[in-house]
């Protein structure tokens, strides 16, 4: 069994060549395991810094986005995190690295099952995975040290920012321009009750935030 080891070192040296110098983040992604979160015949380019598909039309994202998101909402060990969009399973992987505690949301139950199934085999422990719409958060849950957003959102989710606790942080791609096939990422801290303050940063590249999905 190759267990990809060199491959993932070399991944950490090109995040870092790329700006990424979060320590935390960087240990983090060199211990966990892509190659386990894609399809099989993909696994030979899971230390690729490229999205891949997963299935149901999604991608696991591209290991620079998940560094500089991962990066911006700076975890620390034993926050509570709400992570909307589980798909793969492997940014809650890199969460559940950092020591956090993880609520996560998937809308697609096949990606939901697999994912779960998935976490099992890993050991991995989040707090609670929901089937749902990551639109309305997890209210029993919060509130939340830190969101984070791997979807595409239309706008910033009035719920989401309800269920952050004040001086905690949210970081989503937030789509600006319709005609564009890339979001701002953004970062949202909550200061005081309401007081929000934004920040915006790069241009990244994510499958949409979907509502109104059957079954729901
Ligand atoms: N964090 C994932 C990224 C997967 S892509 C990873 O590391 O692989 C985005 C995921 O968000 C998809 O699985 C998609 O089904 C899910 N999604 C899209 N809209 C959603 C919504 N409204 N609520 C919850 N999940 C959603």
């Amino acid at each position: 069994m190759i267990d990809f080891s060199v491959q993932r070192q070399n991944l950490i040296g090109v995040l870092k060549a790329k700006g990424i110098s979060n320590p935390a983040v960087l240990e983090a992604m060199g211990t966990v395991p892509r190659h386990k979160f894609i399809p099989r015949e993909l696994r030979n380019q899971a230390y690729e810094n490229i999205a891949l598909p997963i299935g149901r039309d999604q991608t696991i994202s591209r290991p620079y986005t998940v560094a500089f998101q991962t990066s911006l909402l700076d975890v620390k060990p034993g926050e509570k995190v709400l992570e909307i969009g589980t798909g793969s399973g492997y940014q809650t992987a890199v969460l559940n690295a950092l020591k956090a505690l993880i609520c996560t949301i998937e809308r697609q139950k096949d990606l939901f099952d697999r994912t779960a199934n998935l976490f099992k085999d890993l050991d991995i422990y989040p707090l609670y995975c929901h089937l749902g719409d990551g639109f309305s958060g997890l209210s029993n849950y919060a509130p939340f040290d830190k969101i984070i957003v791997t979807a595409a959102a239309p706008f910033v989710p009035p719920k989401l920012k309800a269920q952050l606790r004040v001086g905690g942080r949210m970081v989503l791609p937030l789509v600006s321009d319709h005609t564009r096939q890339e979001q701002m990422m953004i970062s949202i801290t909550r200061e005081s009750e309401d007081v929000f303050v934004t920040q915006e940063y790069d241009f990244f590249s994510f499958v949409p935030m979907l509502k109104n999905i059957e079954g729901f």
